[in-house]
């Protein structure tokens, strides 16, 4: 299985990469939301939060500490920021290649907008 995101792991596709282990890859986001706006990808395929097994655990903590590392890299930690994980429909995901996006640099407001 082949995602965008694994294109640009491989480096078929053009991406802003600020950091890449045996694990995972960082890329700034394409339409960035916030002053910070970085993707954090598994380098394997694992389409949605659903799919992963307690064999990805080394993987998603992975995800977590290079956050941490890109938010003091790009100024943010002290002020603070947020990590999202969009799963499927009702969370918007659109590229189903779990990422976690670290999103900083500007106050982000409440975490979710009440329903009408
Ligand atoms: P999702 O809604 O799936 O959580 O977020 C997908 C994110 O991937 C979006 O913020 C979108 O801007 C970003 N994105 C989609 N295609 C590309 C691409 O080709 N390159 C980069 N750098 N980001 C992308």
């Amino acid at each position: 299985m082949t995602t965008i995101f694994a294109k640009i792991i491989r480096g078929e596709i053009p991406s802003d990469m600020v950091y890449q282990d045996e694990l995972v890859t960082a890329f700034r986001d394409i339409s960035p939301m916030a002053p910070t706006h970085i993707l954090i990808v598994p380098n394997k395929v694992i389409p949605t939060v659903n799919d992963l097994t307690e064999d990805d655990e080394l993987t998603v903590g992975r995800m977590f500490t290079v956050a941490k590392k890109l938010a003091e890299q790009e100024g943010i930690a002290e002020d603070g920021y947020r990590l999202i994980v969009n799963c499927n429909k009702h969370g918007h995901q659109e590229v189903f290649h779990l990422h976690m996006h670290l999103l900083g640099g500007r106050p982000l407001g409440r975490m979710l907008s009440k329903p009408n």
